[in-house]
């Protein structure tokens, strides 16, 4: 017989656990303290542009999504990014250079586009080509990105390379962040080639060998009507009286064999079940008082806060925009922006014709004091660099600008140790499962991933 499920947090991750298990048969209620539905996954429509507030893509190379996306049945608003447009641009001085073609996160594939690319001096490329005779780590501790980039390709390449390209992913400090947990790929090129430059051509040549016998599809995707589709697709597959938005959970209680969640309006509600989803603070917030242990481990997972900023544009006023879907800055470069998506060259169809949507990225682990400013401050921030970058003086057509107050987790050193913790102690808890971007993977398909083994356990 299907059991009570309270599921805390109506992100992708709450909304999709809580699918799977309503479809095996369990009696599912989901609560979150928002109006909205989708967490920071918000899509707007404004001046008939569709904005991303939040996240803008999904990875394909990890499945989740895509089955999730299958089994509602809404594959045919799958949308992928314009081929024409897939440059990713790095910011050095008051250019935007072209990350030259075969170079992944941090390390080159193809040597002839790197050695003629002014992304790194002279001495940096010698430095980076260094790695295809550098000796292979024999140790086994857990290092920092920073660490790791500086002892194989040098400190120029961290600085140019490594840190802005992986800084778009985590907005983190590449000083504190586990390579172990976000990039194993690249230890294990290590372990397996000794030299990253070496596994990076060798993958290089496979993939051209696969790519004669098939399609090659661009690596990200997104919906025709922005990310948060994918939320209103999961509520769709409700009954309406099992969704309760502002509902915002303030205690947890724990009696013999139930789950009891107290809301701040004084509702309480009792479950077999209870799945919390969504940052790993806020679970800690709320299982101070029913589980402790659990609650201080939970604590350890750092976040950072980021802020977007969608500003549109007449196109006939950024005639020089560059035909890729956006840049990253290198801290070094000390600039207001981490980032810049040119969203209405990303993906199709998400302005009028004459009109150009760019949505910036401010703040993270390393920037975090742009964010004291107010929003006017921050606005002439974003247009100072884009004047500079992009030549971009034009005044925008409009400007939104979303703040995300400890939204991005931080998977730094020690994360994975940390996170097995989190597991132990989760599992001595009879009827609970925690879920979010502090565990096994940030982005959307990583929790969507743990949604379904959540929903496997519970099965
Ligand atoms: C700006 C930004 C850009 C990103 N870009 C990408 C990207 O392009 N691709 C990608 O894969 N990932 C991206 N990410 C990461 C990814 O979006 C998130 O990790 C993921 O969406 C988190 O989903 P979630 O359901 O776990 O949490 P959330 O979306 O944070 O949802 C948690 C929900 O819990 C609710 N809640 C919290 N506390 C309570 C309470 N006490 N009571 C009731 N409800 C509560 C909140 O209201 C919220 O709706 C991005 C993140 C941000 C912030």
């Amino acid at each position: 017989m299907g059991k009570r499920v309270t599921v805390i947090g109506g992100g992708i991750g709450g909304l999709s656990l809580a699918w799977h298990l309503k479809e095996q048969g369990h009696e599912v209620h989901v609560y979150d303290a928002n109006e909205h539905w989708g967490g920071v996954t918000e899509s707007s429509e404004e001046h008939d542009c569709i904005l991303e507030l939040g996240p803008d893509s999904i990875i394909r190379t990890k499945p989740a999504a895509m089955q999730l996306i299958k089994a509602l049945g809404i594959e045919d608003q799958v949308q992928d990014t314009v081929e024409a447009n897939r440059q990713a641009l790095i910011a050095k001085g008051k250019r935007l250079i072209p990350v030259p073609p075969g170079l992944y996160l941090m390390a080159p594939g193809k040597i002839w586009p790197f050695v003629t690319s002014p992304i790194v001096s002279w001495f940096g490329k010698i430095r980076m080509l260094l790695d295809i005779v550098l000796p292979r780590s024999k140790s086994d501790k857990d290092e920092s990105l920073a660490d790791f980039v500086r002892r194989r390709l040098g400190k120029e390449a961290l600085e140019r390379i490594a840190q802005p390209m992986v800084g778009g992913i985590y907005t983190a400090d590449p000083e504190h962040l586990s390579l172990r947990a976000c990039m194993p790929q690249f230890i294990e090129m290590e372990k397996e080639h000794r030299s990253l430059i070496k596994a990076m051509m060798k993958r290089g040549k496979a993939q051209k060998a696969v790519a004669t016998s098939g399609p090659r599809y661009g690596l990200f995707i997104s919906l025709k009507g922005g990310l948060q589709q994918l939320a209103h697709a999961l509520i769709k597959t409700f009954d309406q009286d099992k969704l309760h938005s502002a509902h915002r959970v303030s205690d947890i209680k724990k009696s013999e064999n139930t789950w009891q969640c107290h809301f701040e309006n004084g509702d309480m509600v009792e479950s077999d079940i209870l799945c919390l989803c969504g940052p790993a603070h806020g679970h800690a917030h709320l299982l101070q008082n029913a589980c402790a242990e659990l609650s201080t481990a939970l604590d350890s997972i750092p976040y950072a806060d980021v802020a977007t900023i969608n500003i549109a544009f007449h196109k006939k006023d950024v005639p020089n925009l560059p035909a890729a879907s956006g840049f990253v800055v290198p801290a070094v470069e000390n600039r207001n922006l981490i980032a810049c998506t040119f969203s209405s060259n990303k993906y199709a169809d998400r302005s009028p014709d004459d009109v150009c949507v760019l949505r910036a990225f401010v703040g993270g682990a390393l920037q975090a004091h742009q964010l004291n400013k107010n929003d006017d401050e921050l606005i002439t921030a974003v247009r100072e660099d884009l004047k500079d970058l992009c030549k971009i003086s034009a005044e925008p057509i409009f400007t939104k600008i979303t703040r995300y107050s400890k939204a991005m987790a931080q998977p730094s050193i020690g994360h994975l140790g940390r996170v097995a913790q989190i597991r132990e102690l989760e599992a001595q808890q009879d009827g609970l499962f925690l879920i979010g971007n502090g565990y096994e993977g940030v982005g959307i398909p990583d929790i969507i991933q743990q949604g379904m083994d959540v929903a496997k356990r519970s099965a």
